[in-house]
């Protein structure tokens, strides 16, 4: 399909709260949504299949990646993650711009598919403040936090790769830093096909 309609993809080490960012520049801005992915993760405490994500099974997902229903998918801490190409372009259609949260694997291969999506990746302001905020949402084991602050140093190795980097140091100044390169973006022409 074509469309005027943007594709933002946001990364950033898990704890840096990017999750928080994007619930709060949607809150503010019209006609932008994000694309629930699915995983094949286990549902944490709070979380609600189809709002989180669509929680699969192996096999569900396996079914998916044979059916070439992913936009892209990709391994990450020990699970596996993938964008519905449906659910994106439900999105587009509807007139919406869409938000995608990927890890650097995911958005460097959408880029690859949709060159003129926009990269933001968003930067803890420092290794120790990430396991400071990683300990303190007790969502994750030891272990967890040890394999997620490895792949967060890995990570930030590609963050030159993209268009924007915002450094969460302070959650109301990161807010509107998001919100203005989005609305920024959403005020320029462009064709997108997926
Ligand atoms: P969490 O388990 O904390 O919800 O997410 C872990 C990581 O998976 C985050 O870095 C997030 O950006 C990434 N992720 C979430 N959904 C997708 C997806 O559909 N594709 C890819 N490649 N990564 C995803």
């Amino acid at each position: 399909m074509k469309t005027g309609r943007k594709l933002f993809i946001i990364s950033g080490p898990s704890g840096t709260g990017k999750g928080t960012l994007i619930s709060r520049v949607l809150k503010r801005l019209d006609d932008v949504v994000i694309s629930i992915s699915a995983t094949t993760r286990k549902e944490r405490a709070g979380e609600k299949p189809r709002l989180d994500y669509y929680f699969l099974s192996e096999e569900e997902f396996n079914e998916k990646i044979r059916k070439n229903e992913f936009l892209e998918w990709a391994n990450v801490h020990s699970n596996r993650y993938g964008t519905i190409r449906d659910v994106v372009r439900d999105h587009l259609r509807s007139g919406n711009d869409v938000i995608l949260e990927l890890d650097v694997q995911g958005a460097l291969s959408v880029r690859k598919k949709v060159p003129n999506s926009i990269l933001v990746f968003i930067k803890p302001p420092s290794s120790a403040e990430l396991k400071k905020r990683l300990m303190k949402r007790k969502t994750e084991t030891e272990e967890d936090i040890e394999l997620r602050l490895k792949i967060a140093k890995d990570e930030i190795e590609f963050a030159n790769k993209y268009d924007y980097i915002i450094i969460n140091d302070d959650l109301n100044r990161a807010t509107e830093e998001l919100l203005k390169i989005i609305k920024q973006e959403k005020r320029g022409k462009t064709t997108t096909i997926l």
